[in-house]
């Protein structure tokens, strides 16, 4: 399949929520109020549509994933939305790669990552910044790895500053994911947003390990935060430099509708890249592993060709 953009694309990044989380939100007023504020003025949209009784999560998203040539979508599923994520799996074959939301603090948590693998869930996501009392690197985090090493799960992990507002942000940043990645050295560490500010540290860790990789999911609006000047064209050619083109996975972050898939997200990155190509940094099959490759060889979708 060939992309709107002209190559073909998967998405490595994206969310599935489904009617009843976004039901809940809007029936707790005060939540929805602030979180609209906060989505106003740091993100894209300008508001976001509530489900109806008709409202069919999975449908909508292929339907997006149809109109612009989009193979596949990764979202981030949480436990509001894991039984209706499974039924979207099964009606969509090969559509959707499903990464669960694991709150290690919870008990069942290895065995929630278990059942993900067995429901064909190709990863976690781990939301450090939104815990108490926890690091990733605590020994207490180690059975939710151990879990997915059996199991060949990704971890994606947000670090960096977040929509979230009651973030922590002391536990933020990416270089706390150094000593696990170290002690799981087959386990695939995949950081959001390529940091979401902390792209120093996302660079850094290129160095020190060969198993921390990052995505660009987003619109990376965290370059208005950085004390210097950065664009996406920078962001990429820093992020190949240091990590090479196979540390770098495309994501859109999509999220909600009416905004949909970001199809703005893909030609904005998709047009850093072809510059790079043309200066000689990138070449096409860079281009495709970016854009597609890397996230189906990760989760094991695809054979790597250097195996
Ligand atoms: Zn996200």
């Amino acid at each position: 399949m060939i992309s709107r953009a002209g190559i073909p694309v998967v998405d490595a990044h994206s969310h599935f929520f489904g009617a009843h989380t976004l039901r809940s939100w809007a029936e707790r007023g005060r939540t929805m109020e602030s979180f609209a504020k906060r989505l106003n003025t740091r993100t894209d949209m300008r508001g976001f549509e509530l489900p109806d009784e008709n409202w069919d999560t999975a449908q909508r998203w292929v339907d997006e994933l149809d109109r612009y040539g989009v193979e596949a979508m990764g979202v981030m599923v949480g436990d509001d939305a894991y039984a209706e994520f499974r039924e979207a799996q099964l009606r969509f074959p090969g559509r959707f790669m499903g990464f669960r939301n694991i709150d290690p603090a919870q008990p069942d948590a290895p065995a929630k990552v278990r059942e993900a693998a067995h429901d064909g869930l190709r990863g976690i996501k781990l939301y450090p910044s939104s815990w108490r009392g926890m690091r990733v690197y605590d020994e207490a985090v180690y059975p939710v790895y151990d879990e997915c090493l059996r199991n060949r799960l990704v971890v994606f992990l947000h670090f960096g500053i977040t929509i979230g507002g009651q973030a922590d942000l002391r536990n933020g940043n990416p270089i706390d994911i150094q000593v696990p990645s170290r002690d799981y050295p087959d386990l695939a560490f995949i950081i959001a947003h390529f940091g979401a500010g902390f792209f120093r540290e996302v660079l850094l860790m290129q160095y020190q390990a060969d198993n921390v990789y990052m995505d660009s999911s987003g619109s990376n609006s965290w370059m208005k935060y950085m004390p210097y000047d950065l664009d996406l064209k920078q962001i990429f050619r820093k992020a190949i430099q240091a990590g090479g083109s196979h540390k770098v996975l495309f994501g859109t972050d999509s999220t909600f509708f009416p905004r949909g898939w970001r199809f703005n997200v893909l030609e904005a990155q998709i047009a850093a890249c072809r510059e790079l190509k043309a200066e000689g940094v990138l070449g096409d099959e860079d281009i495709q592993r970016i854009f597609h490759d890397n996230v189906l060889e990760l989760t094991g979708l695809k054979q790597s060709p250097t195996l």
